[in-house]
């Protein structure tokens, strides 16, 4: 038994090897040496030995040096030349009073060592002892070096998670600033014309036309700087995990034709029109309000990237699950991009159109997940884009 074996080496059944032609040295050696934390693997000449070393990882080989066919040194010399093998300790075991240590000085990294007949058990004991300690050792601090590699990767991998959502953070906040100071500019500019026509006693300025007009445009800045909020609100819903839907009794097609009238005005301005296709309607238990805000997402964004051309909106259904495709043949998005617009602050870059804050399509796929619904495209660069929104026709809240 190997009492010198290192603690945490025991999870592994160490490997011997003996090579001796005679089946009865094989036994008596195998007798000496075995254990229960060993396995000993036999082989009766070196071309066996050589099977056995190409298969196995050895702690230790014990060869005899005076074997026919291939001696020891022979299959010494061999497994010096592979890799596998090379950095396995060998024993020597020769006829006593024999001049060896000459022999084998070629072998550089393995360790070699040498026992002469008749074999002494003890020393062969002790002898094959230390290799296994050594070698438990080596196996032992190569495990810990392994696992110190892997927890600097993981703390590698953190550090570059951290950095990037430091770096997100970042941009997210001058993004924002950016976002909210655009609508705060104009409403500040047009409080100062606003002002300056009444210095100067101009009230032909706020005649009822005029009014309603600063009104509506007043309303649109507001507007948008609520949506932004709503936005990082809706985000940090999702990211504690209390982003909750209250579905009711809704129909969409209806939420369709309300929808694209009330953007009519937005697409003129962008020189084009929606064209809906929902022949029948069809109810659902959805939450109207949240299912509102993820169609007008896809139809805002199917005017801005939709090159100015006209934007299908299509309705249908089957027992199952409700769909709403919205189609749009603008730019397309090229295939890496796919995935990535679905991810928070994600906007395409270079096509020249101002893009939002790359929220509209991250929130709305967790509101047609919160659904048990999915939200998903399909593009072909150059040719449009098809955002399709399935949404199971479950009955009850
Ligand atoms: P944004 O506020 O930037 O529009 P979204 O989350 O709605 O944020 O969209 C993320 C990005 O996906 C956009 O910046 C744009 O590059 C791309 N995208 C969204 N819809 C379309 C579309 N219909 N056609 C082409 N690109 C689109």
């Amino acid at each position: 038994m190997n009492t010198m074996a290192p603690q945490g080496a025991t999870r592994d059944v160490t490997k011997l090897l003996i090579v001796d032609d005679l089946a009865e040295n094989l036994r008596a050696l195998n007798a000496v040496i075995r254990a229960d934390d060993r396995v000993v693997y036999q082989a009766s000449s070196g071309e066996e030995a050589l099977a056995l070393l190409l298969e196995h990882d050895f702690a230790l080989a014990i060869l005899d040096v005076q074997m026919p066919g291939m001696d020891g040194f022979e299959l010494a010399e061999l497994m010096r030349g592979t890799d596998k093998t090379r950095h396995i300790p060998i024993v020597f075991v020769s006829a006593a009073g024999k001049e060896l240590n000459y022999a084998f000085k070629g072998y550089e990294t393995g360790a070699v060592d040498f026992l002469y007949k008749p074999l002494d058990p003890d020393a062969v004991r002790s002898k094959v002892n230390v290799f296994v300690d050594l070698h438990c050792q080596r196996m032992e601090i190569r495990r810990r070096v392994e696992e110190q590699q892997a927890t600097m990767n993981e703390l590698r991998a953190a550090q570059e998670e951290m950095r990037y959502a430091l770096r997100m953070r970042d941009e997210f906040m001058s993004m924002v600033a950016h976002e909210l100071r655009t609508p705060l500019n104009t409403l500040y500019l047009e409080t100062q014309m606003r002002k300056m026509q009444l210095d100067r006693g101009n009230l032909e300025a706020f005649g009822p036309e005029q009014l309603a007009g600063m009104v509506a445009r007043d309303g649109r800045q507001i507007q948008s700087m609520i949506r932004l909020i709503d936005d990082m609100l809706d985000v940090s819903r999702i990211r504690s995990g209390v982003l909750s839907i209250r579905p009711c009794d809704t129909e969409l097609r209806d939420i369709l034709q309300r929808l694209t009238s009330d953007l009519a005005r937005q697409a003129a301005d962008a020189g084009t029109h929606f064209e809906l296709e929902a022949p029948a309607p069809v109810q659902g238990c959805w939450d109207e309000f949240r299912i509102e805000q993820v169609i007008i997402n896809l139809l805002t964004n199917g005017l801005r990237y939709g090159g100015g051309k006209p934007v299908r909106v299509r309705l249908s259904a089957d027992e199952k699950e409700a769909r709403i495709d919205v189609i749009d043949q603008g730019d397309g998005i090229p295939e890496p991009m796919l995935a990535r617009i679905f991810l928070p602050y994600e906007r395409g870059h270079g096509n020249g159109v101002p893009s939002g804050l790359g929220l509209g399509l991250y929130i709305s796929r967790q509101l047609a997940e919160a659904h048990q619904g999915t939200l998903t495209v399909r593009s072909t660069p150059g040719q449009g884009s098809v955002f399709t929104l399935a949404l199971p026709r479950t009955t009850g809240a």
